[in-house]
């Protein structure tokens, strides 16, 4: 033995020295890259499945969870550069998963393996959400209505899907759920968990099918010296929509789009746009409905007049082209007191 030279302080090796002056077998037998419990919990809402992850309860695939967990119990010595964890679940049975973790990572310069186990164990609860939904609570109702006409079914379930879309694009929140809804009288009810959310999914409706919300709350008892109110919103849809032609003022005119307070029209015989507020448009009556209008192909056309297929029954038919025709192969039409009537463009016709 050189005495001269270095030497491990545990086994006394000449073999090279890694750290704090142990050789690689001594450093190994010595370090471990990370410590991990035997147990881990976890908590699942025995009614929805949602996990508890710090505070909060979110979805999450098994897999995440896993590595959800593995991430919250593991501590890694502080000299490990590059760890690499790869990890497989072996189910015991509904409760207890087991995790096998196997650890890759480099210390001082020594590539390093090591296995571990922990057991994931689950415990129910009940989450924010179901807790409120049991308790049937409420905030708020989102009445759907029209004006002067029946709602179909088809819009029922457009308008009641813009409910979900708003929901899946806002950020989550536990008080975001439908506590009961159901078909009433001349239209649709659902009771909300925030008024928050019902009044953005109110303006949403706006914005996709114009018409108004009118507000009401009703206080419905007190709570810590605070009024606790609930909120009641009726949204009227109109009996038109955005491509409808409507007979208005004694002419034909298209929706265009909606404003602030009503709609803008544009006329079919001419170049014309004109806003006119809810109240004006109470007298507009809808003559053919954007679903109803088709669209032709023209067999042959002069500046003013262009043939088509009625396909109605096949026959050759000549219309009037419209205002703003430029020589486009197809036109769109609407049929109007049995006459074929075509139709000036509208942005809404491109969106179809
Ligand atoms: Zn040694
Ligand atoms: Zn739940």
């Amino acid at each position: 033995m050189d005495l001269g030279g270095e030497f491990c302080i545990i086994c006394g090796s000449t073999s090279p020295l890694v750290h704090e002056r142990m050789c690689e077998n001594c450093m190994r037998d010595r370090l471990n890259l990370a410590k991990v419990p035997k147990t881990v919990q976890h908590i699942r809402c025995a009614r929805c499945g949602l996990v508890e992850v710090q505070n909060r309860w979110i979805e999450l695939s098994d897999d995440e969870l896993w590595e959800e967990l593995v991430q919250r119990v593991l501590t890694v010595h502080e000299d490990v550069v590059g760890l690499n964890i790869s990890l497989a679940s072996e189910r015991i049975d509904d409760r207890n998963t087991r995790l096998h973790l196997e650890l890759f990572a480099e210390v001082h310069g020594v590539k390093m393996i090591e296995q571990h186990t922990i057991m994931a164990r689950m415990s129910n609860g009940v989450c924010l959400t179901c807790t409120r939904k049991a308790g049937n609570y409420f905030e708020a109702t989102v009445q759907l209505r029209s004006a002067g006409r029946r709602l179909e079914e088809s819009e029922l379930q457009q308008m009641r899907a813009s409910l979900d879309s708003l929901r899946a694009e806002m950020q989550p929140d536990p008080m975001f759920f439908v506590t009961k809804e159901g078909p009433v009288q001349g239209g649709y009810d659902i009771v909300l968990g925030s008024k928050g959310l019902a009044r953005t999914w109110g303006r949403r409706l706006i914005q996709r099918w114009g018409g108004q919300v009118k507000e009401t709350n009703s206080v419905v008892g007190r709570k810590d010296g605070v009024d606790l109110t609930r909120l009641t919103l009726l949204y009227r849809r109109p009996a038109f929509d955005v491509g409808d032609v409507v007979r208005w003022r004694d002419d034909l005119w298209r929706i265009a789009s909606w404003s602030n307070d009503g709609a803008l029209l544009s006329k079919i015989s001419h170049s014309q746009r004109t806003g006119s507020s809810w109240r004006d448009l109470e007298k507009a009556q809808v003559v053919c409905r954007h679903s109803e209008q088709v669209v032709v192909e023209l067999l042959s056309k002069d500046s003013s007049a262009g043939e088509f297929l009625d396909p109605s029954n096949w026959r050759t038919c000549t219309v009037r082209l419209p205002y703003d025709h430029q020589g486009e192969v197809s036109v769109r039409l609407a049929r109007i007191d049995a006459e074929w009537l075509a139709l000036p463009r509208l942005n809404v016709d491109e969106e179809e």
